[in-house]
């Protein structure tokens, strides 16, 4: 190691405004989470202290794009702010043409709606939960197609989020090229714990796909995360900036599904990018149906400004370093102590192993909602399940799906919280870990129809 690599390094900002959080006592703890059914979701922000639930719309804005806020241009056609937005996804992302939505969902609803035929198979590399949905919601089948070891918290590959290109050769073989509409790439992969896809996998993927005349559709959430991974893992990529290293990930996708929230640094807002103009056509049309009219498509002048303003910073490399670094620095507190969570540690969060953390509980009695509640518990820091409650059940049949990953996220919202803040979440979880015999596992006592996970409720077992 050279020098360089033993010095510490700090966030590439400074804080002017500030916004007071409150620790409350464990007895109210103790009332908040039975009242809130033991379900995070259902918590009041006010009685949390260490917000972790998600980092969706929850990322601290610039005075650069708070200034921007000042700057909407709220014309009901046509907005000055639209075109600002439709030249950073040019530049940053490279799509020829842009759909804003308000939020990642909606761009994944308006392209399911006119991408996916009843009857269809939609390969991804592992499910995320609103997409599959609107694939299901448009009569589609979703094929999982990433590579095992995604699977395996434990297996520490690199590049976790690949697809298996055996997996989508034999889907193609199996139904036919004509009724799979496009492959579904995630970048990072959420699921499977923020891990990337690799820039050699991406470009296999292209290879094959183009052979059979089958578009890819980027989710491009946490793609600048995954571009920094590249940039960090990937042989050739060290000294590429990660603005270039996304445009050559997009470069390899027709279009993109885009949830601003995520990397974009914005409370709200998303879009549906496209390169083939006659799909772009459909999009603009249905998007009048759903959202509004295609140059502001639910979202206010000023929201789309502080997103063209998001975009430009988010590519920067001194953000997207601090930004995982963070991340990294939670993870390995807890990986210190012994605590189990998937590895590598990913982009945007840390994933606790409730299957490895309680082995006593099993996956029928919810694991990993007994232990973001535990953890709430313990100090009112507040995180989320990915196990088999937000895995939901088979729309076919009705059983549930048992996922291989049994997971609590920690998700570190953008720009917000201190190292501070995260010893004292590691502090936490390590407290948990250290009374994990005690814990008792849940039965569901309320579930609603779809994406259970954000309005059920539990009571505890005996
Ligand atoms: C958040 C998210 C979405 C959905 O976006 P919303 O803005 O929440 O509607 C889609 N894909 C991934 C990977 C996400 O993390």
């Amino acid at each position: 190691m050279d020098e360089q690599h033993q010095r510490s390094w700090a966030e590439p900002f400074k804080i002017k405004m500030v916004e007071p959080i409150r620790m409350t006592a464990r007895a109210d703890r103790e009332r908040f989470i039975a009242e809130a059914g033991y379900n995070t979701f259902l918590l009041r922000s006010e009685d949390v202290y260490i917000d972790l639930l998600t980092d969706s719309g929850t990322s601290a804005m610039s005075d650069q794009q708070w200034a921007g806020m000042l700057l909407g241009d709220e014309a009901y056609a046509g907005s000055r702010n639209f075109y600002h937005l439709e030249d950073a996804v040019r530049k940053y992302y490279g799509y020829s043409y842009l759909v804003p939505t308000h939020q990642g969902r909606g761009a994944e609803h308006i392209l399911s709606q006119i991408a996916i035929k009843p009857g269809d198979f939609v390969p991804g590399n592992m499910y995320f939960t609103t997409t599959r949905l609107h694939q299901e919601l448009a009569g589609g089948t979703f094929v999982d197609v990433i590579v095992d070891e995604a699977h395996d918290p434990a297996a520490d590959y690199p590049f976790k989020g690949n697809v298996d290109l055996e997996k989508l050769q034999e889907l193609i073989d199996r139904v036919g090229a004509e009724h799979i509409p496009y492959v579904s790439v995630a970048a990072t992969v959420n699921m499977a714990g923020g891990q990337p896809i690799a820039m050699e996998n991406l470009r296999e993927v292209r290879k094959l796909t183009k052979i059979h005349g089958i578009r890819v559709i980027l989710d491009a959430a946490r793609a600048i995360e995954n571009a920094y991974f590249i940039q960090q893992r990937e042989p050739g990529y060290h000294d590429t900036p990660v603005a270039k290293i996304l445009r050559e990930m997009c470069s390899y996708t027709d279009g993109c599904t885009m949830s601003a929230k995520k990397d974009a640094l914005v409370n709200i807002g998303g879009f549906l990018a496209l390169n083939d103009a006659n799909l772009y056509d459909e999009a603009r049309n249905l998007v009048v149906v759903y959202e509004g009219l295609h140059t502001y498509g639910g979202l206010a002048g000023r929201d789309m400004e502080a997103m063209a303003r998001g975009i430009e910073e988010s590519v920067s490399d001194d953000h997207i370093r601090a930004r995982v670094g963070q991340v990294e620095y939670l993870g390995r507190k807890l990986q210190e102590a012994d605590v189990p969570i998937v590895r590598p540690i990913g982009g945007h969060a840390v994933y606790l192993d409730a299957r490895r953390f309680y082995r006593h509980i099993p996956q029928d009695e919810y694991p990993a909602q007994a232990l973001a509640a535990n953890i709430y518990l313990d100090s009112g820091v507040r995180g989320m399940e990915r196990g088999i409650v937000s895995a939901g059940r088979d729309p076919q049949t009705g059983e549930n799906h048992h996922p291989s990953l049994e997971l609590v996220r920690l998700t570190i919202p953008r720009r917000v919280y201190t190292q501070a803040h995260m010893d004292v979440v590691a502090e936490s979880v390590v407290e948990v870990y250290r009374h994990r015999a005690e814990a008792r596992g849940l039965k569901i006592v309320y579930e609603p129809k779809y994406l259970r996970f954000f309005q059920a409720r539990f009571d505890p077992l005996d």
